[in-house]
């Protein structure tokens, strides 16, 4: 069974697709606060399983270790990538209209949107190093 450093490193290693795929979604580069945050989420993510699921008994895993779950994160990835490159867009588009309020705001949501979907690319790394254990994932949870 993977540990926990090793969930980590997973997590850290996920973080560079996802830093990848948001600024070719966002068609610009990432602010060194967005990236270190995606960096962040997505070890975040990479660990979530197992703190609220711990291995604390052979049977521990529940709908966090599932393939449903997986499943559902891995396609939400390409949703969220869709909405950071429609903000991407609508930034542009409003470029001459837009108060510097607004232009927060939006660079907040994007920020936000990048970081959900590096938490995904996370969640997929335990996923996947699980998956590869004598106890597999289950369908659903225990
Ligand atoms: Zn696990």
């Amino acid at each position: 069974m993977p540990g926990k450093n090793t969930h980590i490193t997973a997590g850290v290693v996920s973080a560079v697709p996802a830093i990848v795929l948001c600024k070719k979604a966002a068609g610009r580069a990432l602010s060194p606060i967005t990236a270190a945050g995606i960096l962040a989420a997505s070890v975040a993510g990479s660990t979530l399983p197992d703190r609220l699921e711990p291995a604390d008994c052979p049977n521990h895993r529940g709908f966090l270790h599932s393939v449903v779950a997986g499943t559902v994160a891995f396609l939400l990835v390409p949703e969220c990538l869709n909405a950071i490159r429609s903000i991407a867009e609508s930034e542009t588009e409003a470029l001459f209209y837009n108060s510097r309020e607004e232009e927060c705001k939006r660079e907040i949501l994007l920020s936000f949107l990048c970081f959900i979907t590096a938490s995904l690319f996370g969640f997929l790394s335990h996923q996947i190093l699980d998956v590869f254990t004598p106890a597999g994932l289950p369908v659903l949870g225990k």
